[in-house]
């Protein structure tokens, strides 16, 4: 027993005895200590949310309060955000500077930008009034990189659209989503409202996917897991909205600024030890600057300082698990590309990885196309802006990209790469903008009026 536990879900407005005393083990991945507990929820409880999910749906649907009780929800958030960098500090081992800035900030970044949002009217097209109505209950089954802001993203925009949610964040990193139930608990969001459920993908996952009366899932993880969701779905035609991996591809033409365009990207790499989903963890250079871009990028990453998440100078915690350690160092281990970075001091406890450079990479070689989630960067040459898109589209993902250069030419670029969203010159992060992916990136947007749109169903009324 620890004084993280939690023993009980979040049904119907009030914290209920989970129906198994069976309990999975947080732990903290920079100390391999378990932190806490947390109920290990069945398809009972499942059934219980869903229940009570739908039964809140006929009011909250057509409140006109919803967007109050969100502003009331990020006030109650808000106040929660030391807390919550924290949290993921311990559960996932983000550095506290970035755990503030990404890990909290982002969700209440988010849930600001839906709190003040408002929808608009029917639309009238010829004889046809058309009308948005919210697709019913949602269940949101989420990862643990960004453990809150996958949450908000799907809670934010559902709640505003008036649907009702049953969600199970990730086994791994379960705890800061105690806390926005913590936070909706205080702003009296309406009971059944929003429902947690914790658990194992297997059990509460698989049970909310295959639920009958759930009528959309929404899902942030990986393609194999999208994949069994979607089958699980299937059988009752329930949509899906899936956010899925990535490899994205950061392009650095000839007349990029280059020093920043490394370094940036390198980060961009390396965020949260490379457990972004789009990261960008293919490097394409112009031929004609890439030793020097190989050399810059090298030394970046060397410059990374690797340890303890609380302490202010990390700029790299740990991975989030033993086995995503393992499955990263296997990556590296398999790796036949040159590496030019890799070797820098790390903690032996914990699941620390150094981040690491690989040159010369082989754009069809299992580096350049699989997704490691951890600190690896790969980096590619080009000899013109054809070969640069050649090489950034040549994968089965399709969800983020950078392209640095000239205003113009790096528009080109962007506009012929498949992805879903593209920075150029390190375009900075807009919550309101659509995000999602191409191929197997997933299917559906999250974020702004797209993400929103992603639980309403449309109806025409022709008069
Ligand atoms: P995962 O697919 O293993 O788990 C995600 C969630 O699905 C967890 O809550 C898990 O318990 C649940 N789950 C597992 N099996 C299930 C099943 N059979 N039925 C229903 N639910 C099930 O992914 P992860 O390891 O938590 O996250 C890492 C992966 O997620 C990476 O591949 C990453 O690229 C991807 N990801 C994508 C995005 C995005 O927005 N596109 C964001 C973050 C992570």
């Amino acid at each position: 027993m620890t004084s993280l536990d939690r023993k009980h879900l979040y049904i119907g407005g009030e914290w209920v005895a989970p129906d198994s005393a069976e309990t999975i083990a947080v732990e903290n991945p920079a100390t391999e200590e378990v932190l806490a507990h947390v109920p290990a929820g069945t398809a009972a409880d499942v059934d219980r949310a869903v229940a009570a999910a739908r039964a809140a749906f006929a009011s909250w649907s057509v409140s006109p309060d919803r967007f109050v009780h969100l502003d009331r929800l990020h006030t109650a958030l808000s106040a929660r955000a030391g807390d919550i960098a924290r949290t993921v500090g311990l559960e996932l081992g983000t550095p506290l500077k970035i755990a503030k800035a990404v890990q909290a900030g982002l969700p209440l970044t988010v849930l600001r930008s839906y709190a003040d949002l408002s929808l608009p009217g029917p639309e009238t097209v010829g004889n046809s009034l058309i009308e948005r109505e919210p697709i019913g209950v949602v269940g949101a089954i989420t990862p643990w990189n960004y453990p809150l802001h996958q949450v908000v993203a799907k809670v934010a925009a559902a709640l505003a659209a008036g649907c009702t949610v049953v969600l199970k964040p990730s086994e791994l990193t379960p705890l800061v989503a105690f806390l926005l139930v913590d936070a909706a608990a205080e702003a009296e969001l309406p009971p059944g409202v929003l429902n947690v459920v914790t658990g194992t993908g297997p059990v509460v996952g698989a049970a909310i996917a295959g639920h009958p009366d759930v009528d959309m899932v929404s899902f942030t993880g990986s393609t194999a897991t999208g994949r069994a969701i979607t089958h699980a779905a299937a059988d009752r035609i329930a949509k899906v909205a899936l956010e899925l991996g990535g490899k994205s591809a950061n392009v650095i033409l000839e007349d990029a600024d280059l020093v920043r365009a490394v370094k940036v990207g390198v980060g961009n790499a390396y965020l949260n030890s490379g457990q972004t989903c789009t990261a960008w963890t293919r490097m394409l250079v112009h031929q004609s600057h890439y030793d020097e871009a190989v050399a810059l990028a090298a030394k970046t990453a060397g410059g990374y300082t690797v340890g303890d998440p609380f302490d202010e100078s990390t700029r790299l915690g740990p991975l989030a698990s033993a086995a995503q350690r393992d499955r990263v160092l296997g990556f590296i281990s398999r790796a036949s590309a040159r590496q030019v970075a890799g070797d820098s001091p790390v903690p032996e406890k914990g699941y620390f990885v150094a981040p690491t450079v690989f040159a010369d990479v082989d754009p069809g070689s299992e580096l350049a196309q699989e997704e490691i989630f951890g600190p690896v960067l790969s980096i590619i040459p080009f000899a013109s802006d054809d070969e640069a898109v050649a090489i950034a589209n040549n994968s089965k993902y399709g969800l983020a990209g950078g392209v640095w250069g000239s205003e113009e030419r790096a528009l080109s670029v962007a506009r012929r790469m498949r992805t879903g969203q593209v920075d150029i010159n390190g375009g900075a992060f807009n919550p309101r903008a659509p995000f999602g992916g191409y191929k197997q990136s997933g299917v559906g947007r999250e974020l702004g009026e797209h993400g929103l749109a992603e639980f309403q169903q449309v109806k025409a009324i022709q008069r």
